[in-house]
């Protein structure tokens, strides 16, 4: 039976020292993932469609891989025992084996057999040797000293032995899990559902792509960022559009993202001095946890919840998007989607300038790295580091996350850098 879920008050007290206005990335990223049940559906999918899909239990080979002895290279497969115990061994070519046709009769002792990769072991022969390794004059082949029983032989079931657990529940299936499902015979397999994740934009300065913007307005830029990194993560996306800073449309709105979400985002409207309304919606509507971050950029991240959703209200600066979407979201997102947590690869490189830090938050800045000339990583800043810039997002090819307690950092010290293509990546 499942217990009922605690309040978030509660949580946050069992947590020394939290401060709602203040929370580190690493407390929030716990907290987080403590609220992060995974969906428990899972559905039927076809394997052309499983790339990207979590795998909703684990997969049990129903054969073995491969289902014979086969040879791994083209050559002369024969009988161990038949080799001299000093010098070369000459052989009989009796026949030959290919890939894909039944095995022949038993050869004879002395006797080897032509064989092509992938064919069956002839009966009796434990051996390959490669055709390049062998000498042959019409139907003899000389075979030198030193070859190892059981050389150049693939095992019947060495890949996938039949009943073993193939692929384990939670693996986000990959192109090299889709070519290992087909190799079992499978057509299908059992997916996690998609983790559905409402999404919307908050603003009275708003204007929608394809319309002539009034003085004074920009464009909604960043329901397509998230729609995107969104989709990179194989979420089922629920698009709300543009809400206008009022406090019934934003009611209305967040009753009806957490209605059949699985997680809710929505960006700006949540710093202070802003039309703020979320927090105080979000209180009436569910729970929030906290609304301030020591991070940068993303100081205003509001987290709660409503219903059966997550919440999360994210900064309304471009690249604060990114960023606290990437670092937060993302995660809590896989969680719920099931999937197994790997730690992020980090790659440590060296600060191509000074860069600039203030101790006591979590920075993020966007980074190039190369290789420098002594054959070490080095990471450059792209552009200017302002919150709303998405070109320096653009350029970037990883974010340089400097911890919280470290302060700024000198040209040529090393600093760890996430490559952008590992957060982009399901
Ligand atoms: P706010 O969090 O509402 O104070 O917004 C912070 C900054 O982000 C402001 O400059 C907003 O105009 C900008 N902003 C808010 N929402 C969006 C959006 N959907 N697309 C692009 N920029 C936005
Ligand atoms: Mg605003």
């Amino acid at each position: 039976m499942k217990s009922e879920p605690r309040s978030l008050a509660s949580l946050v007290r069992d947590i020394d020292g939290f401060d709602p206005d203040s929370v580190s990335v690493s407390t929030a990223a716990s907290l987080i993932a403590a609220l992060c049940e995974p969906v428990e559906e899972t559905v039927t999918c076809p394997i052309e469609e499983a790339l990207d899909r979590i795998l909703g239990g684990d997969l049990i080979s129903p054969i073995d891989v491969p289902g014979h002895d086969n040879s791994a290279m083209d050559g002369y497969s024969f009988s161990h025992v038949d080799l001299q115990a000093q010098g070369e061994t000459v052989l009989e070519v009796v026949g030959e084996a290919l890939a894909g046709r039944p095995s022949g009769q038993a050869p004879g002792p002395g006797q080897a057999i032509r064989i092509m990769t992938g064919a069956m072991m002839p009966p009796g022969h434990d051996t390959v040797i490669a055709q390049e390794q062998c000498q042959v004059e019409g139907s003899r082949v000389w075979v030198p000293t030193g070859q190892v029983l059981g050389q150049n032989r693939r095992l019947r079931g060495e890949d996938l032995g039949r009943g073993q657990p193939a692929l384990r529940a939670g693996i986000r299936i990959g192109p090299a899990e889709l070519g290992l499902i087909a190799s079992l015979g499978l057509t299908e397999v059992q997916v996690r559902r998609r983790v559905r994740v409402a999404f919307f934009s908050t603003g009275d300065e708003l204007q929608a792509v394809g319309k002539p913007l009034a003085n004074g307005q920009i464009y909604d830029s960043n329901r397509y960022t998230l729609a995107g990194m969104l989709r990179r993560l194989d979420a089922e996306l629920i698009d709300l559009g543009v809400v206008p800073d009022h406090p019934d449309a934003l009611e209305r709105t967040m009753r009806q993202a957490s209605e059949g979400a699985d997680m809710v985002i929505s960006s700006a409207g949540v710093s202070v001095g802003d039309a703020d309304f979320t927090r105080s919606v979000l209180s009436r509507l569910g729970e929030i946890a906290f609304w301030t971050i020591a991070m940068r950029p993303g100081r205003p991240l509001a987290f709660g919840r409503i219903g059966g959703a997550l919440y999360f209200g994210l900064p309304g600066n471009p690249v604060a998007v990114m960023i606290t979407f990437l670092f937060l979201v993302r995660e809590a997102l896989l969680r719920r989607a099931g999937a197994k947590i790997q730690p992020l690869p980090v790659i440590r490189a060296r600060a191509a300038t000074r860069i600039a830090k203030r101790a006591g938050r979590t920075e993020y800045q966007r980074g190039r790295l190369s290789i420098g000339e002594d054959g070490h990583a080095t990471v450059a800043l792209t552009g200017s580091q302002g919150s709303g810039m998405l070109s320096s997002m653009s350029e970037a090819d990883c974010i340089i996350v400097m911890p919280a307690d470290q302060a700024a950092c000198a040209a040529g010290d090393p600093v760890s850098c996430v490559p952008l293509a590992s957060l982009l990546h399901p």
